[in-house]
């Protein structure tokens, strides 16, 4: 399986970052080595100084497709969760400054710890997915699935020109405003709609 994610994808965290705002979803990869088991705790990499978390909404694939039409793509994603795509600030923005690809800032092991999948018919607002994080029982972050650049339908058509779209694939959907540092002994909780999905420390 593989993990993408999309960067840029809510205004008011393209603007805290100072980034220009994309005219078509710009996509990125995380290997599957970069999951972390639901319980572990997540150790703080030995070559970053500045780790950010980003709490984002996760899909999940449900069938194979390739340029797949924004029309029918919601019938190739069912599932839906909440993680973290942990950042190596400190690398990326090197990254930036020389051109480089950056998958040493967000590839890294375990940088994608994310909760169970919940099937998306099941959900009481599906048009309308609220999600959050607590880091040590303050809310951080919080964000809406309305206030996406780009859909979870426009998202699934542009990857999928370029990448073949498999079963159990998944997608990390862009992070809102309030993006932090982590540190060791920190505590982390994710919501999806209200209800807390999974919680972890970082080492
Ligand atoms: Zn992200």
């Amino acid at each position: 399986m593989k993990i993408i994610c999309i960067g840029r994808n809510y205004l008011a965290h393209v603007k805290e970052l100072d980034n220009d705002l994309p005219t078509e979803p710009m996509f990125f990869m995380k290997p599957e080595t970069a999951l972390l088991p639901i319980g572990e705790p997540f150790s703080y990499p030995d070559f970053s100084k500045k780790v950010h978390y980003e709490t984002e909404l996760v899909l999940r694939i449900c069938k194979t497709g390739k340029a797949i039409d924004e029309k029918l793509a919601s019938e190739y994603y069912d599932a839906i969760t909440v993680g973290i795509d942990f950042t190596a600030r400190d690398l990326q923005s090197q990254c930036k400054a020389k051109g480089h690809p950056w998958e040493i800032a967000k590839a890294f092991d375990y940088s994608a710890p994310i909760g169970k999948f919940k099937k998306i018919s099941e959900l009481k607002n599906a048009d309308d997915i609220s999600f959050g994080m607590k880091l040590n029982g303050e809310c951080v972050q919080q964000g809406h699935s309305r206030d996406m650049i780009f859909s979870f339908d426009k998202i699934i058509a542009h990857v999928s020109r370029f990448v073949t779209l498999k079963e159990g694939d998944i997608i990390f959907t862009g992070t809102p405003q309030g993006v932090g540092e982590v540190h060791v002994g920190d505590r982390l909780e994710l919501f999806l709609e209200g209800n807390s999905m999974f919680m972890f420390q970082v080492n």
